[in-house]
């Protein structure tokens, strides 16, 4: 028999997890736990569509049994499978390269236990185990293979019996070391304390032989010790219970069961929605923003379920782009489980569930900004951008649906401030909302533009972000309050005793005016004596609706 090396990259991710420091090593069962699931889902939903194979829900379960003695821990269970090629393809391999690059990147930042983030589940194994070993058969085949390996040094793969289909996985547990002791994987409470926190929602029975006593037959003062199969986790989904039960805690780990995320969630959604159309739903905003958020690899998109049973990893029809941050799952009864996909995005019901969601979200964000300011900050810090994208792009009611949940940082406030507070601090005279465009706060305080508004004693929106001005232009305006840069021609502020002077000032200084533009000619289109610079020698202003930044960012632009 040949023994096969892992591709490289698996055998770093190995060593590595085998090496380190995992705050948490317990989280392994919950990978094989989860993945014993995903292969009954992967049952159920080819049931669907295969005659030939019938899903009796009944004869679908996990099962952990522990041998203390021989020091074996065996997840069994009863789900699609595995051929030969694909216990080659997914337990030789790690197809998520991602998450190395992301490990390297973060090396420094402490207790990060990077499997449960990422769901390279499988490997988790060997951070308990020195030995572990796969026996699986395949639905439709006659065939059974076993894999084993005692780590990074690679892996075989030999035929073997097995009579019914389903994997059966057995880790030979560590023997305790100076450090660390591994025995309470071994033992019947504490396997039933991880199975019960992290896996409590998995919809099939997982089940386990649990020691109970009774009384000895004729006897009321001895006790008998025996063995009874019990079912440990509850199965009801977490989306289906009442949100008075529920306690962050359980939707915090939800989030990490899930892998919605490595962060805690910033705020969640759990809705009951019984009206025109049922549903169920879970929604998590992110604290931090996903490492590939930015990336082409991002989906964006909510799970699917119809009825309990998952459909559809990311829909993305429910989510619009602004609110593509958006994680969680949604469930209803009243999508058909036998509608392909293609016709599914059509569907009626799954169009009014996300415009349903999308007000959800929307008014959740509400009243963070209104109860739970610096949440909302913290959340607008890392996906404002994607709020004002949502302006910009507008071809329908986005803008309405947005314009109250944008914030930018305000000169007089040194804070985010929101659209509603400036345009409610403006002072009479004020006609316009002022804004200034430029790379950083410090760099917009230092421009000549905006001394004579500030000194004008009004407030000035500083814009730093690129979309920053294209998506003030689709707004137009806010309450009736036009949006004007301070770099434009015309600031609206009242200058008329000094129009008079300025005109001769003008004239004055024609023979000036006009060297300076005949040098500058093929860059300006005028030179003006300007009454607005207050301790700057020079400006420059635009006439038009096209600012300096946003020509900068326009030329910047592939054509
Ligand atoms: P992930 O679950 O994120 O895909 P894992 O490392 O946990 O990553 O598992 C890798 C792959 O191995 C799974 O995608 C699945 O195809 C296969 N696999 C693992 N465990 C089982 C199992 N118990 N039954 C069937 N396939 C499995
Ligand atoms: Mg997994």
């Amino acid at each position: 028999m040949v023994k096969k090396e892992f591709k490289a990259e698996s055998k770093r991710l190995l060593e590595m997890m085998v090496n380190s420091i995992y705050s948490q090593k317990e989280i392994f069962l919950r990978e094989l736990i989860s993945n014993s699931s995903d292969a009954i889902d992967k049952m159920y939903y080819k049931a669907l569509t295969d005659d030939s194979i019938s899903f009796e829900k009944d004869n679908y379960y996990i099962k952990v049994s522990a041998d203390k003695e021989n020091r074996i821990l065996t997840i069994t269970d009863t789900g699609i499978g595995m051929t030969k090629e694909d216990l080659e393809n997914n337990l030789g391999i790690i197809a998520k390269s991602g998450s190395l690059t992301f490990k390297k990147e973060n090396e420094a930042k402490d207790g990060h236990d990077i499997i449960g983030q990422f769901g390279v589940g499988f490997y988790s194994a060997f951070m308990v185990a020195d030995k572990v070993t796969v026996v699986s058969r395949a639905v439709g085949s006659n065939e059974a293979y076993k894999w084993e390996s005692e780590g990074a040094e690679g892996y075989t793969i030999e035929p073997v019996e097995k009579d019914s289909v389903g994997t059966e996985i057995t880790l030979k547990i560590k023997e305790n070391t100076e450090e660390e002791t591994f025995d309470e994987y071994l033992e019947e409470y504490r396997l039933r304390g991880i199975i019960k926190k992290y896996s409590d929602f998995i919809r099939y029975p997982i089940k386990m032989d649990v020691t109970t006593s009774k009384p000895k037959e004729g006897s009321e003062t001895e006790f008998e010790e025996f063995q009874e199969e019990q079912i440990i986790n509850s199965m009801v989904p977490i989306w289906r219970k009442n949100k008075n039960e529920l306690t962050t805690e359980d939707y915090e780990n939800f989030y990490t069961e899930k892998h919605y995320g490595y962060d805690k969630p910033l705020t969640h959604l759990h809705l009951n929605v019984d009206g025109a159309v049922r549903y169920n739903a879970i929604l998590f905003i992110p604290e931090n923003i996903p490492f590939d958020y930015y990336s082409k690899e991002y989906e964006k998109g909510l799970e699917l379920y119809s009825n309990g049973v998952l459909i559809m990893n990311k829909c993305s029809d429910l989510l619009p782009d602004y609110f593509s941050f958006v994680k969680g799952m949604v469930d209803s009864e009243d999508l058909s489980l036998n509608i392909s996909r293609e016709i599914l995005q059509h569907d009626r019901q799954l169009k009014l569930i996300a415009k349903n969601i999308k007000n959800k979200i929307k008014s959740q964000l509400q009243n963070l900004l209104k109860d739970e300011r610096e949440k909302y900050e913290k959340f607008y810090n890392s996906f404002g951008r994607q709020l004002k994208f949502g302006v910009y792009n507008d071809f329908g009611a986005n803008k309405e649906d947005l314009k109250d949940l944008l914030m930018f940082y305000s000169s007089k406030e040194k804070k985010l401030v929101t659209l509603d507070e400036y345009v409610s601090r403006m002072p009479e005279d004020q006609k316009y909302i002022y804004y200034a465009s430029g790379e950083s706060n410090e760099r917009i305080e230092k421009l000549p533009q905006t001394e004579i508004v500030g000194e004008k004693g009004y407030e000035i929106l500083y814009f730093t972000d690129d979309i920053d001005e294209f998506a003030i232009k689709m707004l137009m305006n806010y309450k009736e309050k036009e949006f004007k840069s301070v770099s434009s021609g015309d600031l609206g502020i009242d200058e008329e005793d000094t129009q008079t002077q300025k005109d001769n000032e003008q004239s004055e200084n024609r023979e000036l005016l006009e060297y300076m533009k005949n040098i500058l000619s093929s860059k300006v289109k005028d030179v003006r004596i300007s009454k607005r610079l207050k301790t700057h020698p020079v400006c420059l202003s635009t006439d038009g609706e096209v600012t300096i930044e946003m020509e900068k960012i326009l030329s910047a632009m592939p054509e």
